[in-house]
Parts: C-alpha cells; sequence; structure tokens
C-alpha cells in the first residue's frame, strides 16, 4: 500500500521503553572508559626513531578487530593493533561503543552494554598479548614486503595485515535527531532495525524507516514482526532496491511507503522523553504533515572506512573491501580484511567476530606458508 506524506496518522504511546535512551553511553564517555585502560596502551612517542616489525598488524578495534588479535596472540603471534583515536568520530572499540544495550551476542542472557563488550573485548586481546595503540593509521604500503602501515607518528614493518576498520551507519540531521537534549537517537532513533528492532519500545507501535535501498526494504519487512505498521520514507517517487526487496515489500500489508517525503523534524512523546512523532515535508508540493511513530530507522546507506587505504586494495563499488569467497583474502596476498568493512549484508557484531577469527588463521597460515613463524620477520616486541 501506499500513501502520500499528507496522511495524518495518529496511534497513542502505552508503554514505557526499558531499551533505549536511559543510559547511552556516548562516544567521549566510551573513549575514556577505553583511555581509563591506559595501562594496556603503548605510548607512540617510544618508537618515534625506528618502525616496528610484527607478523601481524591489526588495523581497527571493533569485534573483528579483537577477535582477530585474540586469535593471532594466543598463535605467538605477537599482534599489533592500531585501535584508532576518534577514527570516523567513533571511539576506539567502534561501532558498539555508540548503542547501549547488545541483546543478541551470545554468552550474555541479559544481554550487555556495548561499551562494556568492547571494554571486554580489548581487555581480553591485550591479556593474551596483544600490543595495542591508541593511534589512527593514516596510510599504508601494500606494494612492497613487509607490509608498511603509517599512523602520523610511526610506522610498522608487518608480514601480513589485518583490515577491521569497520563501517559507519549513515545518519541524517534534522530537529531532534541528535543524541543531545531535545533528540531522540537512542531514544527512538536508530541506524540498525536488526539490532535494536525487538525493543519493547517499538513492540506494537507505528515505526518508520527513511530510504529505498535493499537495507531499507529489508528493515522494514524485519520491523513488521515487532511494529503494528511499518512505514517507509522515501526522498523519490521509486525505490533503487532490487525488484525481489521491492515486491516483498510492497505486499506486505504491514508496509506502507510515503513517497517524495523528507522528515523534517522529530518530536518526543510528552513527558517520557521518547519519540513521539515526525515531521515530513513533501519535496514535490511543499507540504508539511505529521506522522506518529515510536521509532524511526535510518537505513540510508554505510560508509566502510577504506579511504586511509587509498587505492591499495580491491574494493567494490560501495568502497567496501573485496575478499575472496569464504576467506578473509583481499586483492594482495598476505593482507586480509574481516568485519563490516567487507561485509555490506549482515553487519553485525558476531559476524564481524566470525571474520575476525577467520583472518586471524589465514594470516597464520599465510606466514606458515612464507615460513614467517621460523622468525623470518621477528618481532621487536
Ligand atoms: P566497527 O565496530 O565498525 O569498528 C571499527 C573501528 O575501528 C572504528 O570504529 C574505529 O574505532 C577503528 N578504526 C577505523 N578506522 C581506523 C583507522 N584508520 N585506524 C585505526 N582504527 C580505525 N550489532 C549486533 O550484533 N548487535 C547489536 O545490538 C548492534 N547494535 C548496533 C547499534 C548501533 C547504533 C550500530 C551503529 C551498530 C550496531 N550493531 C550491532 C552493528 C555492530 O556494531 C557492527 O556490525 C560491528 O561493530 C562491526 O564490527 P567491526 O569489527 O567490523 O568494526
Ligand atoms: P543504498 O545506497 O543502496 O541506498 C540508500 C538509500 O537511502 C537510497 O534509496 C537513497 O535514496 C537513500 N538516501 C541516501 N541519502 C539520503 C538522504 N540524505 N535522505 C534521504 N534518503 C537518503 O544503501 P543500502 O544500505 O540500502 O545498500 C547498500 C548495498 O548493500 C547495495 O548494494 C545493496 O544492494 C546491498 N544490500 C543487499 C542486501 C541484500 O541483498 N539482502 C541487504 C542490504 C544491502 P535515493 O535512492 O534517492 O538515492
Amino acid at each position: 500500500m501506499s500513501m502520500t506524506c499528507s496522511t495524518e496518522l495518529t496511534l497513542v504511546y502505552t508503554k514505557a521503553r526499558t531499551f533505549l535512551g536511559l543510559a547511552t553511553p556516548t562516544t567521549a564517555s566510551s573513549a575514556a572508559s577505553s583511555l581509563s585502560t591506559a595501562t594496556n596502551t603503548a605510548s607512540a612517542m617510544d618508537h618515534l626513531s625506528s618502525p616496528l616489525k610484527t607478523k601481524v598488524c591489526i588495523i581497527g578495534s571493533g569485534p573483528a578487530a579483537h577477535t582477530a588479535a585474540i586469535y593471532a596472540a594466543r598463535a605467538e603471534l605477537k599482534p599489533i593493533l592500531f585501535e584508532g583515536w576518534m577514527a570516523n568520530d567513533i571511539a576506539p572499540g567502534g561501532q558498539l561503543t555508540t548503542t547501549t544495550d547488545v541483546e543478541n551476542f551470545p554468552g550474555f542472557p541479559d544481554g550487555i552494554l556495548g561499551g562494556e563488550l568492547m571494554d571486554n573485548c580489548r581487555n581480553q586481546s591485550h591479556r593474551v598479548g596483544t600490543q595495542i595503540f591508541t593511534e589512527t593509521v593514516t596510510k599504508v604500503d601494500f606494494k612492497s614486503f613487509p607490509f608498511k602501515v603509517f599512523t602520523d607518528s610511526q610506522s610498522v614493518l608487518a608480514d601480513s595485515v589485518i583490515v577491521a576498520t569497520g563501517a559507519v551507519a549513515r545518519r541524517l540531521k534534522f530537529t531532534g535527531s541528535g543524541d543531545g537534549p531535545g533528540g531522540f537517537w537512542n531514544r527512538g532513533i536508530s541506524a540498525c532495525a536488526v539490532c535494536d528492532g525487538a525493543a519493547p519500545i517499538f513492540r506494537n507501535k507505528p515505526l518508520a524507516v527513511i530510504g529505498g535501498g535493499d537495507s531499507a526494504m529489508e528493515e522494514a519487512n524485519f520491523l513488521t514482526k515487532y511494529g503494528s505498521k511499518v512505514y517507509i520514507i522515501h526522498r523519490r517517487d521509486n525505490f533503487r532496491a532490487s525488484k525481489i526487496m521491492q515486491n516483498r515489500t510492497l505486499t506486505n500489508p504491514k508496509i506502507d511507503v510515503i513517497w517524495n517525503c523528507v522528515v523534517e523534524e522529530a518530536y518526543g512523546d510528552g513527558e517520557k522523553g521518547v519519540l513521539g512523532g515526525l515531521k515530513l515535508k513533501n519535496v514535490v508540493t511543499g507540504q508539511v504533515s505529521d506522522l506518529k511513530v515510536s521509532g524511526l530507522f535510518f537505513a540510508i546507506g554505510h560508509e566502510p572506512a577504506t579511504k586511509f587505504l587509498d587505492g591499495q586494495l580491491e574494493l567494490d563499488s560501495d568502497g567496501y573491501v573485496v575478499t575472496k569467497p569464504g576467506t578473509t583474502q583481499t586483492s594482495v596476498r598476505g593482507v586480509f580484511a574481516a568485519g563490516d568493512v567487507q561485509d555490506k549484508k549482515y553487519r553485525q557484531a558476531i559476524t564481524a567476530a566470525g571474520t575476525g577469527c577467520m583472518a586471524a588463521l589465514d594470516a597464520e597460515h599465510f606466514l606458515q606458508e612464507i615460513g614467517s613463524q621460523e622468525g623470518k620477520s621477528e618481532s621487536s616486541l
């Protein structure tokens, strides 16, 4: 079913949320918490004079990077890991530091805060022997061997490299979209329906998704399991999503499409401090209308963190690192990629961790093949 955005919809909010917006760890607090484990973090200044050497250099700090580090360290490869410093505006620890409860990562029956999960990962990878630097990698040289990895203050010679720099979900900015006072980010607004959609705040409530690609279709269909109704708000009058995904969406009786509209403002639901609805603007007629929803999900694409690679690995048309199917091998032998930086389909912490494990095992096999483990390039650490 489709409708115009001048349609006014009203549904009453009835249930307090338990999931979103109660104790959102900010990127700053997560960064502070990361730095509170500063004993784990080597000082870059100690190594300005000569390059470090390692068998495995891991770039990134999300579930993929730390899983790779745990496996590589336990294989006695003495990994060096660059966790970044507000790389892509995200604290060390990656995307999960920007959310509250993670309820779908196995092993935590009561859920766990995203920041806490990533602190645990970091502590575990340090405990098993990973050398962690709180620096962002700015440049790489994969054309010579050993590979070179650069930050602003030092360089590393590495026999193998694991790229696990993740991706950033694009967010829209409008009144009420932020995470400060008066904003509803994590209080009804999210960029991950699969992660947050099952939260009680969204159950049997009208929800909205912004976007017209495959992600928007997938997220809208997913949300119909929880919401009373799902609106797709799209800025044009047709979708770019694949035909099969479009058909599935347009024939779902719980989904309505609001064409030619953009969100101008998000407002709250009375005293509760959570999202209550949206002001929409029709980009063709200019008409402004009201849409009562308890959830809004951005599905307007992701930005993989691959700019620093400067064309040295094969990327797909959306900028994701291309890996050989079933492996983490990139276009350069000895360089591996794990997590969201090479995955535009699943984008989950557990799948990132899974590919992080694969990357460490792939790197270990590569090092065995080239004889590095016999001391060809002995770690200086
Ligand atoms: P990321 O988590 O993307 O982390 C990579 C990190 O590497 C970057 O953030 C940065 O700190 C660092 N980095 C980047 N570039 C550089 C560089 N050049 N040098 C050094 N360091 C660098 N998934 C779930 O399974 N369950 C959930 O409940 C869930 N909730 C989510 C909620 C939100 C709001 C978001 C945005 C995502 C959520 N996800 C969830 C998805 C999950 O966070 C990601 O799939 C996962 O974090 C990807 O892990 P990753 O290891 O690939 O990298
Ligand atoms: P896409 O880039 O394909 O789509 C993004 C959508 O968001 C577009 O419809 C775009 O509108 C809209 N958009 C972008 N910016 C704005 C904005 N500022 N305001 C409003 N709307 C905006 O991203 P996806 O994440 O959907 O897909 C990325 C890739 O991943 C694709 O190759 C896709 O096929 C793939 N994918 C595959 C899946 C599957 O096979 N199951 C699932 C998910 C993704 P417009 O169209 O007007 O540009």
